[in-house]
Order: C-alpha cells, then sequence, then structure tokens
C-alpha cells in the first residue's frame, strides 16, 4: 500500500503524491509570537516534524513554508503592556521558538516568513477580494461576506447557510456558534501600530496573512496544509475562502490535522495549573529527547494524553534502544550470518515504513521496531545473533532514528569529565572482579545516560563519547 494520509477536507484517507514533480509544498501555521509556546503547540509542530520526514524518507523534497505571526491582538496587549515595541516583543519569542524546537529536534521548514514583512502582499489580496465583491467596509474595518462564498464551511463540514447575512466579527479567533463575517482589515485604534495603505490605515487579520504567504511561496494549490484541529475552524476555513475566493482554485489538495493533547487527561490551561511549555519540563529535569519520543509516538489524529509517567515510560524506552544499539557495536558476535535473523531484521524494517506510510501510524512503527529488538536480544543472548547480522539491524536503527531522532542523547552543561569517567570505568572494572555485575551494569548506564560509550576488550574497556 502507497503513502496515503486522512484529509480533513474530503474525510477519507487517500493516497498522496505531489502535483510537480518530486516536491512536496507544504504550508503550516506557525506560532503567535506573544509567549514560549506550550507542549500542546509542540505535539502539532512534531507532528509536522515526523510528517516531513516521512515524506523524505518517501523520496519526495521538502519546500514548507512556516508564517510567524507577529501582528495579532494578543501581542499587541502584552507588548503595550510591558511598554514594548511590536518588534521588540516579538522578537524575543520568536528566539524562543526557534531555540525550543531546535531542543526537540524538529526541522526548519524551508522558510518561515513573518507576517508584518508581507503586508503590502496582503492589501493587495484585500482588494482582489474587494474586486470580486467579497468584502464590505464598515467604519474603516474590511469585512469578508461569507454568504458570497458557497462553499464556506466544507473544511469544517458545517452548514452555516442559516447565518444571518451582515453580522460580523473582528476578533480572529471564535467558535462555529459564532460564525459570521470575518475581519481582513482592521481600522487603526488609538495606540496601537498600524500601516497606512490604499485601504485605509489599519493592520491585517490574521487569516488573510495565512493565505498571503501560502500563495506568494508555493503557487495556488498547495500539496498539504497542516495544523492543529483547534485550526480548522474559523482559521483554515477562512484561509480557503479568502484563497479560493482570489484564484478559483483548490487551495489545499490535503488537509491534515492533529489533535489535541490533555495534561492527566484534562485540558491544559493556566487557572488549572498543568500548563507547560518545554522550558518548564526542561527546568524539572526532563530531557528533549524523552519529550520529542512522547509526543511523536501517539498517532497525530489520536488524543495524546500527556502524564509524567508517560515521559518516564519514554525515557526507558529510549534507554532500551541506545543499550541495544551499543550492545551492537561492543559486543562480539561469532562469525557468519543468521538467515532467519537477516528475514526478521526485513521484516520488521517492512513493517516499520508500512505504519507510517498508513497516515503516519507512529504507534505501529514502533510496535514492530520494540519486537525486534526484543528478538533480537533473544538472539545474542543464545550466541544466535552474528557479526554478519549487525549490518541490517544498525540500519533499522537508523531508519527509525532518521524519523524518530532520540538515539543521540542531548549535550548538557553537566557533561563528565574525562578524570570522572575514568574513575567510573576503573569501577566498573573492579565491581566485575567481585562479581558485582549489577553495579557494573548501573555504571554502564550512567556512563551510557552521559553520552560515552563503553567497549570492553582484552586488554580492558575503552570508552568514547558519542
Ligand atoms: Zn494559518
Amino acid at each position: 500500500m502507497a503513502l496515503r494520509f486522512y484529509n480533513t477536507l474530503t474525510q477519507r484517507v487517500e493516497p498522496f503524491t505531489p502535483l510537480h514533480d518530486n516536491v512536496v509544498r507544504m504550508y503550516t501555521c506557525g506560532p503567535t509570537v506573544y509567549n514560549y509556546v506550550h507542549i500542546g503547540n509542540l505535539r502539532s509542530f512534531t507532528a509536522q516534524d515526523i510528517l516531513r520526514r516521512w515524506l523524505q524518507a518517501r523520496g519526495y523534497q521538502m519546500d514548507h513554508v512556516m508564517n510567524i505571526t507577529d501582528v495579532e491582538d494578543k501581542i499587541i496587549r502584552n507588548a503595550s503592556a510591558e511598554h514594548k515595541s511590536l518588534t521588540e516583543y516579538t522578537e524575543k519569542y520568536t528566539q524562543g521558538f526557534l531555540e525550543d524546537t531546535a531542543a526537540l529536534r524538529l526541522q526548519r521548514p524551508e522558510r518561515l516568513v513573518k507576517a508584518t514583512e508581507h503586508i503590502t502582499e496582503m492589501v493587495q489580496a484585500i482588494q482582489d477580494l474587494e474586486r470580486g465583491g467579497y468584502t464590505y467596509e464598515s467604519e474603516g474595518s474590511i469585512y469578508y461576506r461569507i454568504s458570497k462564498f458557497p462553499e464556506y464551511g466544507k473544511l469544517s463540514h458545517n452548514d452555516f447557510s442559516g447565518i444571518r447575512a451582515g453580522a460580523r466579527v473582528d476578533v480572529d479567533e471564535y467558535d462555529k456558534a459564532n460564525a459570521r463575517d470575518f475581519v481582513l482589515w482592521k481600522a487603526r485604534k488609538d495606540g496601537e501600530p498600524f500601516w497606512d495603505s490604499a485601504i485605509g490605515p489599519g493592520r491585517p487579520g490574521w487569516h488573510i496573512e495565512c493565505s498571503v504567504m501560502a500563495m506568494k511561496y508555493l503557487g495556488e494549490t498547495l500539496d498539504i496544509h497542516a495544523g492543529g484541529v483547534d485550526l480548522v475552524f474559523p482559521h483554515h476555513e477562512n484561509e480557503i475562502a479568502q484563497s479560493e475566493a482570489i484564484t478559483s482554485k483548490p487551495f489545499a489538495r490535503f488537509w491534515l490535522h492533529s489533535e489535541f493533547l490533555n495534561i492527566d487527561a484534562q485540558k491544559m490551561s493556566k487557572s488549572a495549573g498543568n500548563f507547560y511549555t518545554l522550558r518548564d519540563l526542561r527546568e524539572m529535569g526532563y530531557a528533549p529527547e524523552p519529550i520529542r519520543y512522547l509526543l511523536a509516538s501517539v498517532p497525530y489524529r489520536k488524543k495524546l494524553n500527556f502524564t509524567f509517567d508517560g515521559l518516564k515510560a519514554a525515557a526507558t524506552a529510549i534507554d532500551r534502544l541506545r543499550n541495544f544499539k551499543l550492545r551492537i557495536e561492543t559486543d562480539r558476535f561469532a562469525e557468519g550470518a543468521n538467515e532467519a535473523l537477516i528475514e526478521r531484521t526485513e521484516s520488521a524494517a517492512k513493517q516499520f515504513g508500512d505504519s507510517l506510510d498508513d497516515d503516519l501510524n507512529t504507534a505501529e512503527a514502533l510496535a514492530a521496531l520494540f519486537e525486534y529488538v526484543r528478538d533480537a536480544n533473544t538472539a545474542m543472548d543464545s550466541g544466535e545473533f552474528r557479526a554478519g547480522n549487525i549490518p541490517a539491524a544498525l540500519e533499522l536503527l537508523d531508519q527509525f532514528d532518521r524519523i524518530f531522532d532520540v538515539l543521540r542523547p542531548s549535550a548538557t552543561d553537566d557533561a563528565m569529565s574525562d578524570a570522572q569517567v575514568e574513575g567510573l570505568v576503573a569501577e566498573r572494572a573492579q565491581a566485575k572482579k567481585n562479581r558485582d555485575f549489577a553495579r557494573g551494569d548501573q555504571i554502564r548506564k550512567q556512563l551510557l545516560d552521559a553520552g560515552i560509550i563503553l567497549e570492553d576488550t582484552k586488554e580492558g574497556a575503552r570508552w568514547k563519547r558519542k
């Protein structure tokens, strides 16, 4: 079965190939830089990273555009509360976003584009909509008339035909029950930043920025538009209404949405005290790899229940894989190859790929890998794993890590000094001499966690840093 994704637009799982050549033109809604991103946001971004990596593993090239929303109601409110300019305020959180996503090893999109650098294009798009009769003006603001776009509701699968014409909203975020004509251009207000333009002084609404930047860089029809489920309505619905009114072409062929993240089965909120940013979790002592693993391990269309037990289990899972890799790299195996095990490795690799082809079923892909690791460990214990089985085993781990990217430990400020390592290596040699194998294993693990690989030779243990 070929690569396929669930498409929110058609409500079906459909085979995926890009429209042109080998290049996937993808747009994802980036952060609104008024604060540090929380792990709910990071779940969406991690899902998009897995998507990117898998498309590349399947031989496609990415042309991925992500916007940085750097003018918006909340930003303006917060910046003015801190007596900062828009740029000064958003720069800090844009930087924070780049640091957090890099720590989680999210590949940088080919293009990261800022809303405030595309005001001219947004004004032009609003003028296009004006000419098509899709807009009206009220007190200096310009609104999109949704009754003029009969397909409004086709992405969120809502029927908005009964909506009262002329009722409108000025805020960027609202729910289905409050669906109204939405704002494209907000009239200048005292104390707020604004741009002088042919459509009057003001600033753009949130929705128009994504339509404009997506089409500017990727053309009128995108292969994939992705985001969190909370963006389906109104944001993505409005993006379709704007873009398709301008071009009369489908705006995006595939719409992929990742589900919510709950904390201890509850909605994350500041008032419930269960609101975490990546920075919070790292301050609590959690490394980025288990966080990344946990966010990626649940298929993106399932709700993810984030718990600290889950985070610890993720760390244990990563340890198992790192230990397995270390064992392959440092144990001594008899010559030759075990044919049955070669087949076992091939079938695990195939299952891993088939699972990700199936709408990125990460849980099944991981299950395939861990079943293999269990079998291979058993084969090692019984001496059936041979030197000739090493390359395929390492390749399978690489295949996994090109997508999940958790095997390399993050550098920490408290890396072990050479003297500390030597001390532990000597202590381990003594423990082995005393037949205290538990202590020996404990030290090996401690070293591994610190990024030190041990190799036992006839002349004693050798070590290297990863
Ligand atoms: Zn967007």
